[in-house]
């Protein structure tokens, strides 16, 4: 005799909220590894205007949802609607990823640790007692940098075109994390120097249409050991990473910070382990880059 089974036709659900939100691929990436567990999960890609942000997240405490991303324009403006902000996510002043605890919604930003996973993981550096070298100054390189000076970098110089707004940044999280961190402008060429031993592109340049664009570094003088990350997704192979090929050094693609911020982002919603490489192909396949 068959044992009776309780039915549940309810699903978890989790949602991205932005504006401009269509073209995020975030959900094929949560939705593959929904499904490769068995999880009756499901990810909505949501449009929301920043007018409307205070109702969704009042929607979302009303669905029971078990979590959500915040993309522009709400990154910033969420943290006035939680209940508590993670440490990392309030210096780095910025939230993408809510989780739910009891009845308690609670800020994290997956972005800085996503890029860490990466560089410890596919490219095998600890950046514990490394240079690193963040090209930029807005919303990436803030958590990165944070994560760096969080995780034990000897030192993180921040190199921005914009010096006021380098200075800024860097005077506030050096005050928050009490770690090494420094400013230099981005003036003409920038030449990378021999001790550098992972140096990140965390500005847009390269960034799809604008294809071509190459940041104004000069990569002579780069130790032979030196780890070149890039936080461009679309394209992955940017004109960057093609000349740090070229000169036989290590490379990290900004797909790798991609789809580690969302595992991590799986993996404080779920509770399981995120299943990665589904979670890598589903993306790769989302951006159209599958064979
Ligand atoms: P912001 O607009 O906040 O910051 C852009 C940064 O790029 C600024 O420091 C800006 O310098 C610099 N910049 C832009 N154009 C130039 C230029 N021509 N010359 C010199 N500097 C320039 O953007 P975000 O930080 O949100 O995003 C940056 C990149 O990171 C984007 O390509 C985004 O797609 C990518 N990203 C990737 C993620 C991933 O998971 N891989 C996650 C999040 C973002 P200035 O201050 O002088 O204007």
């Amino acid at each position: 005799m068959l044992a009776a089974v309780p039915a549940n036709f309810k699903a978890e659900l989790v949602a991205c909220f932005g504006q401009p939100v269509a073209e995020n691929p975030t959900g094929a990436m949560q939705e593959a590894a929904f499904r490769a567990l068995g999880l009756n999960w499901r990810y909505l890609t949501v449009e929301v205007p920043a007018a409307g942000l205070r109702d969704a997240i009042a929607g979302m405490r009303a669905f029971g949802m078990q979590g959500i991303n915040l993309t522009i324009p709400h990154k910033v403006a969420v943290l006035e609607y939680l209940d508590e902000i993670a440490p990392d996510a309030a210096i780095i002043g910025a939230v993408n990823t809510v989780r739910r605890e009891g009845g308690r919604l609670i800020g994290e930003n997956t972005d800085g640790k996503g890029f860490l996973r990466g560089v410890r993981g596919d490219a095998g550096v600890d950046p514990a007692n490394k240079r690193v070298v963040v090209l930029g100054a807005g919303g990436a390189a803030r958590a990165i940098v944070t994560e760096l000076a969080l995780s034990g970098a000897l030192e993180v110089v921040v190199v921005n075109r914009s010096a006021p707004r380098g200075e800024q940044m860097v005077a506030d999280l050096a005050s928050k994390t009490k770690a090494p961190i420094r400013f230099e402008p981005w003036r003409g060429t920038y030449a990378v120097a021999g001790d550098t031993d992972i140096l990140v592109n965390a500005t847009s340049i390269g960034l799809y249409p604008d294809v071509d664009a190459m940041p104004p570094v000069d990569l002579a003088g780069a130790h032979r050991n030196m780890l070149l990350c890039d936080v461009v997704f679309n394209p992955p192979e940017t004109r960057l990473l093609q000349a740090a090929r070229k000169r036989g050094l290590r490379v990290l693609d900004g797909l790798s910070m991609l789809v580690y911020q969302g595992t991590i982002g799986f993996e404080l919603w779920t509770g399981r382990k995120a299943p990665e490489q589904v979670m890598k192909q589903a993306l790769r396949e989302a951006l159209g880059l599958m064979p």
